[in-house]
């Protein structure tokens, strides 16, 4: 048998005095789960330099290794919770992610969240997500604008700020958060701007909450509107949404629309208007008819900056309807859904569109 010299103990020693000290760098790290619902963040396509590809061929597991250093940031879990293009994302799958998120930041043992998106429908997914997530912990929503085979593609490194940005203390207590091309924009402020470049998310009426740079976070200053823990909506026990739908106003629109999803049972209508929330007569008649039948209508913009005054040329107390605000047609399609879990009056709802 061979005899143990003191050299052999000494190297024991200190072996097992590095495990510990790796040990305890480890559990230092924060601890972050990445939820993954498809998009072209884990889309794929046959060449390198072609426009065609998949979205969501790609699964989580995959799309974390292949970022280099990112478990250096945080202690990585993924999940995959759906796996489509975010042209269809439901409002089954936003309920299943809140549930989910909801869930794992109620326990110590999550420190944040990232979700991997399609850019399509990104702005909404963190809008509704602001609205119901109950915690002050940080959730992040990133994607790419290139597929994971592109030349350049933009994924990987989105992935790694993203993960930066929700394992800094910073980012705790600003809502839902949306980091694309080096840019933190808040859920309530972010459109998705150009169809196809990497720069496509913009805040341009409020303006970016912060910069991040190779995994270095930078804040200028907080979201607007309420969100999260101060946000009076829940998904808790939820199956479904009221049904509301988006009506978009251009020269000579006719009213039928408007008359054909109340006829069809929704509970609501955003109207994404001309210039400051304006319509036709055609649609105005359409809209008083709606709103005499106990159906709310919102007037948003189509016009991607600025808000829709109270006060314009449409008085809202003569048709029944009401201001979104600053918030775009898609986004106040969300606060409607949730606000109808309850029977409002028109005036408790403009105060919503107001504060949310
Ligand atoms: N259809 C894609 C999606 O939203 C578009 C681009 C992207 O992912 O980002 O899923």
């Amino acid at each position: 048998m061979e005899t143990k010299t003191p050299l052999h103990y000494l190297t024991i020693t200190l072996l097992a005095v590095c495990l510990q000290i790796a040990a305890v760098a480890q559990q230092k790290l924060p601890n972050v789960r990445v939820l993954a619902t498809g998009g072209t963040i884990a889309g794929a396509g046959a060449s390198a330099t072609g426009s065609a590809y998949t979205s969501g061929k790609i699964s989580i597991d995959t799309m974390i290794s292949s970022v280099p250093n990112i478990r250096k940031l945080a202690n990585l879990k993924g999940e995959q919770v759906s796996n489509v293009g975010s042209q269809d994302m439901s409002i089954k799958i936003w309920l299943d992610l809140a549930t989910r998120i909801n869930e794992l930041l109620a326990s110590s043992d999550v420190d944040g969240i990232v979700i991997t998106h399609g850019t399509d429908t990104q702005e909404e997914t963190a809008y509704f997500l602001n609205l119901v997530i109950k915690s002050n912990k940080p959730v992040v929503l990133t994607g790419s604008m290139r597929p994971s085979t592109a030349l350049s593609a933009d994924g990987p490194l989105n992935l790694y700020n993203a993960v930066a940005v929700a394992a800094h203390a910073e980012s705790k207590g600003k809502g839902v958060l949306v980091v694309l091309n080096d840019e933190i924009h808040s859920a309530h402020d972010v459109k998705k701007m150009i169809s196809t470049p990497v720069h496509t998310f913009q805040s341009p009426q409020e303006g970016l909450l912060g910069t991040v740079i190779f995994g270095q976070v930078k804040f200028f200053h907080g979201p607007s509107g309420l969100h999260t823990t101060s946000s009076e909506f829940s998904t808790n026990g939820i199956k479904d949404l009221p049904k509301v739908d988006i009506v978009y106003c251009y020269a000579d629109a006719s009213g039928d629309m408007i008359d054909y999803l109340v006829k069809s049972g929704s509970k609501g209508i955003v109207i994404a208007g001309v210039g400051d929330g304006n319509m036709t007569e055609d649609m105005l008649k359409a809209v008083k008819r709606a709103t005499a039948k106990g159906v709310h209508v919102v007037r948003a913009t189509r016009i991607p900056i600025g808000a829709v005054l109270i006060e314009g040329e449409i008085d809202d107390k003569t048709y029944g309807c009401i201001s979104s605000d600053d918030l775009n047609p898609q986004k106040a399609r969300i606060l409607l859904m949730l606000a109808l879990l309850k029977d409002r009056s028109r005036e408790e709802l403009q105060q919503l569109f107001i504060q949310y």
